[in-house]
């Protein structure tokens, strides 16, 4: 058996996970890609008119928030539909799921992977190590591999194949939820994900004063920008939400610019921003890790740089 079984609940990133899926078939890692849905048709419907053949589970009263049962459940998919390799995608719940589904199935499991390459015999699979001060292209030797990829990390094709898959029922058996929703509130009006952000203003410790703030949102305002920040900015702060943290601890991102106030470049900040295409760094000192990896470096102090260019911005 050498199929590929794909799961996320997150239809929005189907078409990458498939399209990852794909790369690892040509590298020999599976004859065919099969995508599992749980309770929800639409989606295997959706990946079945991307040609992969999809399944659907109906797991009553077990919700996504259950990733035990949910594991439980994609573990006997994978062994009815004969697939050695699991893909998911590397988001929050994907990361638990991927650890979860490696326990039960004796597998190797690396997430975050955001390339693949050949490595030797092997495909290699690329990520950030070290904290993020480092790539690393690393294996999964064990015949069970669970692979989970980074939102964003490939391009999806758009073109959709002449023949459409098949969508079938699976049944699954002895599950039981672990876990009950009491209650399902919507996430703030305000809720912004900077990891989808075009522009992207910085904010670090380098704000002395909270005062400033709204030099920055005006700023941001000017370019189009959301507005990131440093971790210690929003945890110790509290000036921005955590869901702004750009970084390890927050999110990875890849705006075409990033324009970084007082930020001095630690490793666990810049793995969030490495793959930004053009990048300002705005530091009174000039010897800031944040400065080597600027496309444009301004060594000046904030407080006066930030009025001149609300001024120059007009
Ligand atoms: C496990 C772990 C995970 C972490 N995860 C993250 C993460 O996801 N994201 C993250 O950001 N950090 C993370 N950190 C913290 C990280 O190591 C740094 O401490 C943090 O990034 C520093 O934030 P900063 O650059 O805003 O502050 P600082 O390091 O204090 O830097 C402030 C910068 O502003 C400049 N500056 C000061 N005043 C001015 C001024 N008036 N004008 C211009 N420049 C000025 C200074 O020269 C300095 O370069 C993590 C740490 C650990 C241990």
């Amino acid at each position: 058996m050498s199929n590929i079984l794909v799961y996320t609940e997150k239809t929005e990133l189907a078409l990458e996970l498939i399209e990852a899926a794909r790369i690892l078939c040509r590298a020999g890692l599976g004859d065919e890609i099969k995508w599992l849905s749980i309770n929800n048709r639409a989606q295997a419907e959706e990946s079945a008119q991307r040609g992969i053949d999809s399944w659907v589970v109906k797991a009553e009263g077990i919700t996504i928030a259950d990733t035990a049962a949910l594991a439980s459940i994609i573990a006997q998919a994978s062994r009815v539909l004969e697939c050695d390799t699991i893909v998911l995608s590397s988001d929050r719940r994907g990361k638990e799921l991927a650890g979860r589904l490696a326990a039960k199935l004796d597998a190797g499991c690396l997430t975050d992977v955001k390339a693949l390459e050949s490595a030797g015999q092997d495909i290699g699979l690329v990520r950030n190590a070290l904290g993020g001060a480092t790539v690393a292209v690393q294996t999964i030797t064990s015949p069970q591999k669970v692979i989970a990829f980074a939102p964003g990390a490939f391009p999806c094709t758009e073109e959709v194949p002449e023949k459409s898959g098949a969508v079938n029922e699976l049944e699954i058996t002895g599950v039981k939820a672990s876990v009950k929703v009491i209650e399902n509130r919507p996430k703030d009006a305000g809720t912004v994900d900077i990891a989808k952000a075009r522009i992207l203003v910085i904010v670090g410790q380098g704000i002395e004063d909270k005062e400033d703030l709204p030099l920055v949102q005006e700023l941001a305002g000017k370019l189009g920008a959301e507005i990131g920040c440093s971790k210690p900015v929003a945890t110790d702060k509290k000036w921005l939400p955590e869901e702004r943290v750009v970084g390890l601890s927050g999110k990875t991102c890849q705006p075409e610019l990033a324009v970084i106030l007082g930020v001095s470049g630690q490793v666990q900040f810049t793995v969030g921003i490495r793959d930004a295409k053009l990048v300002v760094s705005v530091n009174k000192d000039e010897n800031a890790y944040m400065n080597q990896m600027a496309d444009y470096v301004l060594v000046s102090d904030l407080k006066e740089v930030l009025p001149e260019l609300l001024q120059a911005l007009g």
